[in-house]
């Protein structure tokens, strides 16, 4: 598995329809201060699902769209997408090629795509969960993260382990296994209750 390609159109600095393509081997993006470069990581992060504006460097999630220069009038969306080589099926998924794509307009209204077909965050999550590319993985590593890692809180670094050893997802399944667990003793002592009630 790996990252082949990141179309961005509207998001941030990138007013233009632009495509980075990854081959063999280590990518450098270079430029000067303030050209964007770190705007591409933000990218990344946020179609892989980024609910933080903070997280992204700016105070709404409005401000990831290109907000116009003196030159271009602002525009109107944001559009990402993320194109992986998936011959290894590493992402549990049936497909050679992976695009999941994020769009986010003005009014609020967003969407997600996986292949093209519009789905939910909470799809996109889970088919990166313990891959450690997903928005809480360990494949972007922001400026100041390092230090924030080595003097966080054990229970944090823990989180990290946990996706490199692949069980976060067993760790969710889980945890909604004991959730349904407890509502379901809830139902059946209401039950209980109305029972002794009749009888
Ligand atoms: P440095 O080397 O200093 O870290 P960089 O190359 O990583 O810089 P970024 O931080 O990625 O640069 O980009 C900052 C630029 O992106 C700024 O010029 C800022 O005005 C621009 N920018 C951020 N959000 C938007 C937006 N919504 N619309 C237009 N431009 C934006």
């Amino acid at each position: 598995m790996y990252l082949k390609s990141i179309e961005v159109y509207g998001f941030k600095s990138f007013a233009n329809k632009i495509i980075f393509e990854f081959h063999d081997g280590i990518t450098g993006i270079v430029g000067p201060n303030g050209s964007g470069k770190s705007n591409v990581a933000d990218a990344v992060r946020w179609v892989l699902g980024e609910q933080s504006a903070k997280q992204l460097r700016g105070a709404r999630m409005e401000d990831v769209i290109f907000s116009g220069t003196e030159a271009r009038k602002p525009l109107g969306f944001a559009y990402v997408s993320l194109t992986i080589n998936n011959e290894d099926h590493k992402l549990p998924i049936e497909y050679d090629e992976v695009t999941v794509a994020r769009r986010v307009y003005r009014s609020g209204e967003s969407e997600y795509l996986l292949n093209g077909n519009s789905c939910r965050l909470k799809d996109v999550q889970e088919l990166f969960l313990d891959t450690g590319i997903g928005k809480e993985g360990y494949s972007i590593i922001g400026q100041g993260q390092i230090e924030k890692i080595l003097s966080g809180k054990p229970e944090d670094r823990r989180e990290l382990f946990d996706e490199a050893a692949g069980i976060v997802k067993f760790k969710k399944r889980k945890a909604a296994a004991q959730h349904n667990l407890e509502e379901e003793r809830l139902n059946l002592s209401r039950i209980q209750d109305i029972l002794s009630e009749i009888e």
